[in-house]
């Protein structure tokens, strides 16, 4: 294992095992701290966890917990990855992890670096910027969890963490991987516990990378693992061979989709021109989930072996969805994951082995239906959207959110069952 990553969450988690394969390093994510006995073989682990918004005792038991799962697996790297945007305000858990992830390390000094430039998110002088505009004058500071109302990611350190905080400058960083290595000693002989690291472009993530690549705890967002994750293939990574534990499993398939969005609308529109699609029906997943969803099963089914996975869709178009909240509120979205999860279920006793979904919540339904406690990560089939197999069960899986895939996504996730 080069690496083991713990996520304050789940989209965080996906997040940075997609940075991580795409440069090169093979990658498993598991949901939650994993049972002691499961065995699993990658080069980097990522588990993500629901530590973002708890508080910090909890987060710091859970991080442990992660620790020790990772530990007894001789990981010889740790990664605590939090979001682009910090997303924690003075009170926040980052400091709390990242002390007790250090002494538990038997380490002292350790490096602070949310930056994505790619998104937006930059480091200048140890002040976290959003686009054009320091954090704080960002959307983050009206958010309803963590109001993001100080920039400085030195100040943020000192007030959650026991230690003191200083900055590598983008100066500094433009002069190169030895330049940095040698700064962070300084800043260390000085008493330091912390260092915000200034990042205003991917080139200087990659001298970052380069520069903490070896470092028994290094935290930050997932740009800067990805800088790290160049500096190893640079020594040994074959790109080739990293999403090949991931790649798609051969089996009978089945596309779910509960996403309403344009694009998911779109996609569907398309699919079911040339597949064998059913309509769900809201009002019949409130009255009788367990009944409808055994119809639903029996209907795929009785499709073809051959040809395009059936599609089953609660999709609809923005006025009929609207029509439908109208009458019923949340209960007939809770009752159409519900009615999928139980499909998913059924599906996978009778023999199934390749779920296409669509819509975030609806893919959370049905992973937590079928039992599964993490992902190798594969190949991508859209950007941001992996094949994932399950390290524990069966099942090769292409969850999708919203807006994201191509609109001929699900014939993409089944190129050799397209005719002509
Ligand atoms: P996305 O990733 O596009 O946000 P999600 O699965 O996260 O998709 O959320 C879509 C939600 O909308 C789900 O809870 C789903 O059950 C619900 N939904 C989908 N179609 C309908 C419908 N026809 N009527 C009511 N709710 C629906």
């Amino acid at each position: 294992m080069l690496i083991g990553v713990i996520a304050d969450d789940f989209t965080g988690a996906t997040d940075i095992a997609g940075f991580l394969v795409s440069c090169g390093v093979a990658t498993t994510q598991l949901i939650g701290v994993p049972p002691a006995d499961l065995a699993v073989e990658a080069e980097a682990v990522v588990i993500s966890l629901k530590s973002r918004s708890c508080p910090a005792d909890e987060a710091v038991a859970d991080s442990l917990a992660a620790l020790a799962w990772l530990r007894a697996r001789d990981c010889p790297r740790i990664y605590q990855k939090y979001c682009s945007t910090f997303d924690s305000t003075r009170k926040g858990n980052i400091g709390p992890v990242a002390d007790a992830l250090l002494d538990a390390l038997g380490a002292d000094f350790t490096v602070i670096c949310p930056a994505l430039p790619v998104n937006g998110r930059t480091i200048y002088n140890g002040y976290l910027f959003v686009g054009d505009v320091l954090l704080e004058d960002s959307g983050m500071r009206d958010h309803p969890i963590n109001p993001m109302t100080d920039s400085s990611l030195v100040r943020l350190m000192e007030s959650q963490s026991i230690g003191r905080a200083g900055v590598v400058t983008a100066a500094v960083v433009a002069r190169g991987p030895a330049a940095v290595k040698a700064e962070l000693d300084a800043l260390r002989a000085a008493g330091k516990r912390y260092a915000v690291l200034d990042a205003l472009t991917d080139a200087h993530l990659d001298t970052l990378g380069a520069a903490v690549a070896d470092m028994p705890l290094v935290t930050g967002g997932s740009g800067l693992a990805a800088g790290m994750a160049k500096a190893w293939r640079r020594r040994n990574q074959d790109p080739s061979r990293a999403a090949a534990a991931g790649a798609p499993q051969p089996g009978r398939g089945v596309v779910i989709s509960g996403s309403a969005s344009q694009m998911t609308n779109r996609q569907v529109a398309e699919y079911k021109a040339k597949a064998p699609s059913f309509p769900v029906d809201p009002v019949r997943c409130l009255a009788d989930q367990a009944g409808y969803a055994r119809e639903m099963a029996a209907w795929v089914q009785a499709q073809p072996r051959a040809g395009l996975a059936p599609l089953l869709y609660a999709t609809t178009d923005a006025a009929t969805l609207k029509d439908i909240q109208a009458r019923f509120g949340a209960a007939a979205s809770m009752a159409i994951e519900a009615t999928f999860a139980a499909l998913a279920r059924q599906l996978a006793e009778a023999g199934f082995t390749r779920f296409v979904v669509a819509g975030g919540e609806t893919s959370g339904a049905v992973v937590q239906a079928l039992g599964v406690s993490g992902f190798h990560i594969g190949p991508q089939i859209a950007p941001g959207v992996p094949w994932v197999r399950a390290v524990d069960k069966p099942y090769s899986l292409a969850l999708k959110s919203g807006n994201f895939g191509a609109p001929s996504f699900f014939f993409d996730c089944q190129p050799e069952r397209v005719a002509g």
